[in-house]
């Protein structure tokens, strides 16, 4: 019989006193991997690890900052060393590719690695006499409890984009990863547990859903929530969140856009669009998935990307030249199948339709290939909905003015891009839209581990994000001193 994946709560691999499972499973094949507790009792669990978590703190607040980050230098030597074990643990179970899988690797060793660096991030600011005999200076305390709540997509990456700076900063941190993906921090956690030698109730994580996120959202002793995933939850999270006196940051859903000026170099811009818009089969909140080509050149770019978008490589991410796995689940297939029908029934042509795929050995897997949808109307549905497949909309906007209006309009502001040789659009272009990450000749403008990962309009809520001095500042709450020193205490030393 399958095991139950455990809870990893006080420096110990525990039991869930939940007893509903549900099956974690290969996209590519349906094979069930893992089983992992799902249901109310999960609460209970993260109650646990809450209690640990504080005591944990209590002591680790007063450790300093220098010794804090030790650990970490050796996690990222560990994580570096099992790269590849990890990486195909996240292609049987999110589906990616390998080069995918290791490519989210590397950027939550960045992170770690950024993090590294708190002793700088978080040092304290002084000013001497800010009138005679008073000085004053700020310093930067932890929180407390910390938790994170994770999506399937990048089951590798993103806790790292809060986990490194929450404990260089002094915090006890408990993750709860997606359901649908637990496996590969459950990993991540065995080589924590073997190899780094942190204090016990330190780093936790507690399998589960709803339950287990509602437990962590109204527990007093949690002082902060990191969340990443659908805008849906993400506005549940913020709003119970702030409801229940925590800091929050929450991450939400995308519909990126790409304007192409008739100036773009075709070959390379058809390239990178691709690339961004069927990476990680179009489960990527940085993918594009709305292209507009503005200009004399629409038909040659329309042509170079149906062509190109059609030889992409669709199969089980594990094997050799594959370019694209399945998508996460059948429910998900299903729903992207329906949202491209709805495209269609919107007035949409199809140019490539990837429906009714299957793929020869994996004939049970998730799979959808490449899709074209042409001439959806700009104020239709489905231009404004997160698809969250490989489904390109292009569309028809000739004027690079009307292109900012349109994507200024839409409710996401994740990512937006142009293509161009021409400073002066570019320049408009990143004034002017509103969006949290902007690509200038880039698909998919994901910052390094150094800036945080923005995000603006229905794709954020909060103020902080993740990753660099963002997170240390997230982790931490500022406290300011003054000190008055009169001079008529003077005396001689
Ligand atoms: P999701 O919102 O379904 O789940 C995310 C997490 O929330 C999971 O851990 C899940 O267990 C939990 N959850 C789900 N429903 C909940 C509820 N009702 N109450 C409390 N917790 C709940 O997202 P997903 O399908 O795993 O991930 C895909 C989404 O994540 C897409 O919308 C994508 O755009 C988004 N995403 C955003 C970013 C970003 O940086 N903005 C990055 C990656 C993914």
């Amino acid at each position: 019989m399958m095991e139950v994946l455990k809870n990893y709560i006080n420096g110990k691999w525990v039991s869930s006193v939940c007893t509903t499972t549900k099956n974690v499973v290969n996209p590519a094949n349906q094979e069930i991997t893992a089983k992992v507790p799902l249901g109310l009792e999960t609460g209970q669990d993260m109650q646990h690890a809450i209690e640990a978590a504080h005591n944990a703190y209590l002591v680790w607040k007063d450790v300093p900052t220098m010794k804090r980050v030790q650990p970490l230098f050796k996690l990222k030597t560990i994580l570096e060393n099992h790269k590849e074990i990890i990486a195909r643990l996240i292609t049987n179970e999110c589906g990616k590719t390998f080069a995918e899988s290791l490519g989210e690797l590397q950027r939550a060793i960045e992170n770690v690695e950024v993090a590294c660096g708190a002793y700088v991030m978080n040092q304290s600011e002084f000013s001497e006499n800010i009138a005679i005999g008073i000085d004053e200076f700020m310093i930067r305390q932890p929180l407390g409890v910390c938790g994170c709540i994770t999506p399937f997509n990048f089951p590798g990456m993103i806790p790292f984009w809060f986990l490194p700076y929450a404990i260089a900063t002094g915090n006890a941190f408990i993750i709860k990863p997606s359901e649908k993906v637990p496996t590969t921090m459950q990993y991540i956690f065995e080589l924590i547990d073997k190899e780094l030698d942190l204090p016990e109730g330190l780093v936790n994580m507690v399998h589960g859903g709803k339950d287990a996120v509602d437990a962590l959202l109204q527990h007093p002793k949690v002082k902060a929530i990191s969340f990443v995933g659908s805008t849906n939850v993400a506005k549940y999270i913020y709003t119970q969140g702030a409801k229940y006196g925590k800091r929050v940051q929450a991450q939400g859903g995308a519909k990126n856009p790409i304007v192409i000026m008739p100036d773009a170099d075709i070959e390379m811009t058809t390239k990178i669009i691709i690339d961004s818009v069927y990476g990680c089969a179009g489960q990527r909140c940085l993918a594009a998935s709305v292209i507009i080509p503005t200009g004399d050149n629409k038909r040659d770019f329309t042509a170079s990307l149906l062509e190109t978008a059609r030889s992409r490589k669709v199969g089980f991410g594990l094997e050799e030249g594959i370019e694209m796995g399945p998508v996460i689940t059948i429910e998900s297939k299903q729903r992207i199948e329906n949202l491209i029908q709805e495209g269609v029934n919107e007035g949409g042509k199809l140019l490539l339709d990837g429906r009714n795929t299957t793929i020869k050995n994996y004939e049970k897997g998730n799979f959808i290939t490449p899709t074209i949808i042409e001439g959806l109307p700009v104020n239709g549905k489905l231009l404004h909905t997160e698809i969250f497949g490989p489904v390109m909309n292009l569309i028809n906007i000739d004027k690079l003015d009307q292109s900012i209006e349109f994507i200024n309009k839409g409710k996401y502001g994740n990512m937006a891009c142009i293509f161009t040789r021409d400073g002066l659009a570019a320049r408009k272009f990143r004034n002017e839209v509103m969006a949290g990450n902007i690509g200038i000749n880039i698909g998919v403008a994901a910052p390094v581990a150094q800036f945080p990962f923005s995000g603006w309009k229905d794709s954020f809520f909060g103020d902080l994000h993740g990753q660099g001095r963002h997170a240390i500042e997230f982790f931490t709450q500022t406290k300011v001193v003054i000190e008055r020193w009169p001079k008529n205490w003077s005396r001689k030393f």
